[in-house]
């Protein structure tokens, strides 16, 4: 398979904060164009780290990030964050509290993108909500303006760190199909963050797992049996655990 099926390519990726520690530590991965990931691992693994890396929040030490044909980072080079084919949507949403939904969604665009915002609030289901401000918006609602934030910048590539946890369960299974569908339709690659193995058995077509800044184990969605399995993973994913025995229970032995 040649270089052009992969929408992003990471080779031997380093990142320490304090010069001691290594957040993320020679790091390879690469994401096939079309493709959602599901990032996996406890807490302080490297999972924010390696998304604020690859939307250029953070430098790197070592290695080099690669979309397409364009370097983003490298020893020399540093593109800056909006220069980035990438659009990344924190935990907490990160809304303007003081700005209405059009106007959050709007924020840092050219003037006269108007019909694009009314196109986003359309593929985020958000007509009727341009007007409100984000503390009148339930918490799935913020979510889609936080995502309708980042997809009117056109990225090829969509970060979601964490994107449901902060979410009662119906409302959970509702979002992350609508997410899927929107990236499918928009013919777009995404990486996201979670905790629950569901969240990964139901959209993603890899899971990668996550330990000290490295992967332990990947995975198409398909093997997600085989890699729960695993031994590594089911001792030291406590978070993981809980779903995971659910999950093993169900495999006929
Ligand atoms: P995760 O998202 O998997 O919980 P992070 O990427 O946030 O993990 O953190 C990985 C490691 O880097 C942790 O040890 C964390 O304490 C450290 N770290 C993260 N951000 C900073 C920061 N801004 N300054 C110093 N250390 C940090
Ligand atoms: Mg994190």
């Amino acid at each position: 398979m040649g270089t052009d099926n992969y929408i992003l390519q990471i080779e031997e990726l380093s990142k320490s904060y304090d010069k001691k520690i290594f957040a993320l530590k020679d790091f390879s991965y690469r994401l096939e164009s079309g493709k959602i990931c599901a990032v996996v691992g406890e807490s302080g693994s490297g999972k924010s780290t390696l998304l604020k890396l690859i939307a250029g929040l953070e430098r790197s030490d070592y290695g080099q990030i690669n979309m397409g044909n364009q370097i983003l980072c490298n020893d020399q080079i540093h593109l800056s964050p909006q220069k980035r084919p990438v659009g990344l949507v924190f935990q907490d949403f990160a809304l303007f509290p003081h700005l209405r939904v059009k106007e959050n969604i709007a924020f840092g665009l050219a003037p006269g993108s108007h019909s694009k915002i009314e196109q986003m609030l359309k593929a985020v289901r958000l007509e009727g909500y341009e007007d409100r401000f984000p503390s009148e918006l339930s918490g799935g609602q913020e979510q889609r303006v936080a995502i309708a934030r980042s997809l009117v910048r056109e990225p090829d590539l969509l970060l979601l760190d964490e994107p449901f946890s902060n979410l009662d369960t119906n409302l959970k299974s509702e979002l992350r199909h609508e997410i899927k569908r929107l990236i499918k339709d928009l013919g777009l690659s995404m990486i996201f963050i979670t905790h629950d193995i569901y969240d990964a058995m139901d959209i993603a077509d890899e899971i990668i797992f996550l330990k000290e800044g490295k992967i332990v184990r990947q995975s198409p969605i398909a093997d997600i049996f085989k890699a729960v399995k695993d031994k590594y993973v089911q001792e030291n994913m406590e978070e993981l655990k809980r779903s995971a025995e659910t999950i093993l229970s169900m495999i006929p032995k």
